[in-house]
């Protein structure tokens, strides 16, 4: 039996697992379960199983699958381990993420090594042994560890991380597992009805895995009559109130609420054994701030390649929105298409955010977004690639006229922007790039100390190119100074222009540590210098 640390009382295990189709928000549905067990007090810990075939996320294609989130340990992982550190407000790990092609790496490593020692090597035991292996390692210190299974039950893929959920309550005791499905009820316009049958077939698939739910999550895209999840009670063989129903919603944070009005937590309560009301002030005071009408609307132009998909820069346009709210503005996002971008474009807006990227398409209209920042006086937020085509910016107005970055294939001699070492040839490879989290120093009385209250900071990286200090005279010619530098002074964490009101870029991505209730202070001082 798998035990907490410290009070020495066995780790309780919900496992959240989705039917009938994927994508209709089984991530928010677990992180809000875990914001209403912390609200109860509990130390919440959360994990996602992938059955891709990838290793990790990081070579995925960020318009199909959104956002690549970063770990504080340096893990590239799915976009939903984003979503669990803003309910959370905690920090995952790379044993948050698990996909089934690192598993199979694993397995298959520790079988040519001779591990095995001549055993048949298969998916029932080793892989879903590894599997709750992997469960009991996320869940480490925790009082209740959450897990999600990404895609549907039945998917080819997933079949054996079903089976090991399944076999680990055999592990811990079926008393301490709560198995939440969580199905679609798709609305038929022809007939203008709500149709439950691919969510009692969904739930038969469950059945024949092995394993009865206790909570049934019905998301619909209208509310579905109280009627309708009797029905699903009914053929789930589970009680009324285990059916509850998440129509849509405006805002994802609202989600937890409308979990705490229906029955499940008098469920959560039975689980835990506790009936400690969960505390959810701040999340009261964060939804009825971003509720309002407030009097004054900022507008911020987001400069992308990707343009128009939120999930795509999620941790970016999530950390403005709570920024937003904190500050009691309005915000208006505006997508400005980087590889079309003009100056009309950038004087449409109050502030202009160039997130990170890889890439040379759309870089010039990155680096005219910067210039327009410079010299407009116009805040400007520079993230990971926003910061080097900052300093791209800065060092054309220092009389480089040919400045640019290696990652472009510039040949000019004045790449700005030059590969870090040991990076080379790595260009297209997983898992290679400074990743994670690693300290830097701020400058004291740099603008950029003073937004974090401190000179020495910790951000999560993702990169493989840095400033070229050589040209650093030419980016301080055009109006940006480094502000923050890793401790030994080798690499450019932070630029700021002294003279603009706003204008702080930093190599690192700051979005992945903000939270709602907890907003980075880069975000927060950012929107209020657009008031
Ligand atoms: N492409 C740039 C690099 O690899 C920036 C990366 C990023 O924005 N995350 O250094």
């Amino acid at each position: 039996m798998f035990r907490n640390k410290k009070s020495r009382k066995p780790c309780k295990y919900i496992f959240v697992t989705g039917g009938v189709l994927s994508g209709v928000g089984k991530g928010i549905t677990a992180a809000s379960i875990g914001a209403i067990l912390k609200g109860k007090g509990y130390k919440v810990s959360i994990q996602k199983c992938d059955p891709y075939l990838n290793v990790d996320a990081g070579l995925l294609n960020p318009v199909e699958h959104g956002e690549c989130f970063v770990t504080h340990d340096g893990k590239e992982t799915d976009l939903d381990l984003g979503h669990y550190e803003r309910f959370l407000d905690f920090e995952t790990s790379k044993y948050s993420s698990v996909l089934s092609g690192a598993l199979y790496q694993e397995l298959i490593e520790k079988e040519r090594s001779g591990g095995f020692h001549g055993k048949t090597v298969q998916m029932i035991p080793h892989f879903t042994d590894l599997v709750q292996e992997k469960i009991a390692m996320a869940s480490e210190g925790s009082q209740i560890h959450i897990v999600e299974i990404g895609g549907t039950v039945g998917d080819y893929e997933g079949l054996s991380f079903i089976e090991a959920i399944r076999l680990f309550s055999n592990r811990v005791g079926r008393e301490n597992c709560l198995y939440v499905h969580v199905v679609y009820i798709p609305w038929l316009n022809t007939s203008k009805e709500l149709k439950t049958k691919p969510a009692q077939n969904a739930l038969k698939d469950m059945q024949g895995f092995g394993i009865i739910p206790d909570v049934v999550v019905c998301r619909s895209e209208r509310p579905a009559p109280r009627e309708m999840c009797e029905k699903i009670a009914k053929f789930a063989g589970i009680p009324g109130e285990a059916v509850l129903n998440l129509p849509d919603i405006e805002s994802v944070y609202d989600v937890p609420f409308n979990v705490l009005k229906s029955g499940v937590l008098e469920i959560l309560n039975r689980f835990t054994g506790n009936k400690k009301a969960p505390d959810m002030k701040r999340w009261q005071e964060f939804s009825r701030l971003r509720g309002k009408k407030w009097a004054k609307t900022v507008r911020v132009g987001l400069v992308a390649k990707y343009v128009g998909n939120d999930d795509t820069y999620i941790c970016v346009t999530e950390a403005l929105k709570a920024a937003a709210a904190w500050n009691k503005v309005n915000l208006e996002i505006e997508w400005i298409n980087a590889e079309t971008a003009t100056k009309r474009d950038f004087a449409k807006v109050d502030g202009l955010v160039v997130p990170g990227g890889f890439g040379a398409r759309g870089a010039e209209g990155k680096i005219k977004a910067a210039t327009y920042a410079l010299e407009k006086n116009v805040p400007y937020l520079g993230l990971c690639l926003g910061m080097q085509m900052a300093c791209v910016a800065a060092a054309r107005k220092g009389k480089k006229k040919n400045a640019n970055s290696e990652e472009f294939g510039a040949k000019s001699g004045e790449n700005v922007i030059y590969i870090m070492d040991g990076q080379q040839g790595k260009e297209s490879t997983g898992g290679t790039m400074r990743l994670g989290d690693y300290p830097a120093v701020l400058k004291k009385g740099s603008k950029t100390a003073k937004i974090y209250g401190s000179t020495e900071v910790v951000e999560r990286h993702r990169h493989r190119y840095e400033v070229n200090q050589e040209f650093l005279p030419a980016i301080e010619k055009g109006g940006l100074v480094v502000s923050g530098t890793s401790p030994d002074g080798e690499l450019v964490e932070f630029v700021e222009s002294p003279k603009n009101r706003f204008f702080v870029a930093t190599q690192a991505h700051p979005e992945f540590r903000s939270r709602p209730l907890n907003v980075h202070p880069l975000f927060m001082e950012f929107v209020k210098s657009l008031k």
